[in-house]
């Protein structure tokens, strides 16, 4: 992409309406706009780190086997008076009535939905496990929506289903989940901590959140240091397998890491002192299992084998695709703005000219275009005619993990600049030296 031919409105002004560090650079790198109070447009950068997201996110459920699918955004109350959570759900759940006066919903979630497509088709133990899941713009009429996407009304999440016929098959589901859900945050060049917490009105008692430790996080978490050493890496994982799946869920999950929902003093007083750390943390994925609660409200039973109709074993399991923005922000930036680790980036290398115009720096500019692009690479040529200092203040406020930087005196010697944005360290090499270290 050529910077003069995208749409990246870069804010010069900080912000006043942003308190935290990521809403801040979302709006100054122009990614998203509010469109109203935690409702947002996502400007084409957003938009395009939103998308890197959601493909890891597929990628690693359906390495997991999990199935995707998509379900609408507007829902019938009709399902929802039946598992009793219409009017338990309270004034989070839009609500809204159409031409004819039915009762519809903007669904803040999808227990009901899934169950119903499960009853309507599934009729035996037979055709299970079933795991299903989408992504989906969910919304909920949050009380203080706020930091940007990290609480909005409208947002983005990934949420699965499990359908199992025994308990012993949904813990496997729900491991699956915690493994798969490692392996995405890491993709994404997070840390996030599975940490016990509490199952609110979905119910059940196996349930955990995954945590990124940041200041400006909204919950409270009492955890081990030994956890913060912890990392799934490249290792290989037969899903299938229950005791691997199992092992990497006592791996992670033994040490003491609570929220304040189920933080025990007592407990944690058993950890060596110093070990123990409380802290702030931002919240960007729940696993659940609740076991038959939705399937005995909503009749999704199976034949079993011995031949009776058995209530199935589910779980529910989210991650906040659009949240996960804000907190990849909070947890990677410095003063000048965003650092994107590079399994997110929305571009791969900046190319900054610093004399457009001159002959020789646009010709070697376009090379370099041309190389790292056919070396499968995305990047964002800066072919503006700005200010040296104007270009560089923009790459480093978007973040891109290299920049490269031309210029004519450099081309005198055959030679490029290439900075790691994460370093800030420059070395000189040959266009073709510098393409290969960015690959
Ligand atoms: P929170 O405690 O932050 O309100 P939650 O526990 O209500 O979140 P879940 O029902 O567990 O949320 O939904 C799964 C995931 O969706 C959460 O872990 C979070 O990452 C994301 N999420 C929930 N609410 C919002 C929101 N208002 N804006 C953006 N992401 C959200
Ligand atoms: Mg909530
Ligand atoms: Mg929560
Ligand atoms: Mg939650």
């Amino acid at each position: 992409m050529r910077l003069s031919r995208y749409f990246l409105p870069v804010l010069k002004e900080t912000p006043s309406e942003a308190q935290i560090a990521s809403h801040r650079l979302m709006l100054r790198a122009g990614m998203i706009k509010q469109s109203s109070a935690g409702i947002y447009s996502w400007l084409p950068m957003g938009f395009k780190v939103l998308k890197k997201i959601e493909t890891i996110v597929h990628d690693e459920q359906m390495r997991a086997g999990h199935i995707p699918m998509l379900m609408p955004t507007l829902q019938s109350a009709d399902l929802w008076k039946e598992s009793g959570r219409y009017d338990d759900y309270g004034k989070e759940m839009l609500r809204i009535s159409d031409r004819h006066g039915r009762d519809m919903l903007y669904g803040p979630t999808n227990e009901e939905l899934i169950t119903d497509i499960f009853r309507s088709h599934v009729n035996s133990y037979k055709d299970l496990p079933l795991t299903l899941y989408h992504i989906q713009w969910k919304f909920r009429d949050e009380v203080r929506p706020r930091f940007g996407v990290m609480r909005g009304r409208e947002f983005y999440m990934k949420d699965g289903y499990n359908f199992d016929l025994t308990k012993e098959d949904a813990l496997h589901a729900y491991n699956r989940h915690l493994v798969s859900y490692l392996r995405s945050y890491e993709r994404m060049g997070l840390q996030a901590i599975p940490m016990r917490a509490d199952g609110g009105p979905i119910g059940g008692d196996y349930t955990h959140e995954f945590l990124v430790l940041a200041e400006t996080g909204e919950s409270e978490v009492f955890y081990d240091s030994d956890v913060t050493d912890l990392s799934f890496g490249d290792r290989e994982i037969d899903y299938d397998s229950v005791e691997q799946c199992q092992g990497v869920l006592e791996e992670f999950t033994t040490k003491y890491a609570r929220t304040d929902e189920t933080h025990d003093e007592a407990a944690f007083n058993d950890v060596p002192e110093e070990r123990r750390r409380t802290a702030r943390g931002i919240e960007v994925g729940q696993i659940f299992y609740f076991g038959t609660k939705y399937s005995e409200a909503l009749g999704a039973k199976v034949q079993g084998p011995n031949g009776k109709p058995t209530p199935v074993h589910m779980g529910s399991h989210g991650i906040g695709v659009s949240r996960l923005l804000g907190a990849i922000i909070e947890a990677s930036h410095d003063d000048k703005g965003i650092i994107w680790p590079e399994g997110v980036t929305p571009f791969h290398c900046g190319i900054v000219n610093l004399k457009q115009g001159d002959d020789e720096a646009d010709a070697a500019c376009n090379q370099l275009y041309a190389a790292l692009t056919a070396a499968g690479l995305e990047p964002l040529y800066d072919d503006r005619k700005e200010r040296a200092g104007g270009k560089f203040a923009t790459m480093d406020l978007i973040g891109l993990p290299w920049r490269i930087t031309v210029g004519p005196r450099g081309l005198k010697n055959g030679v490029v600049e290439l900075t790691s944005r994460r370093t800030g360290e420059s070395v000189e090499l040959s266009p073709e030296e510098a393409v290969k270290k960015v690959a």
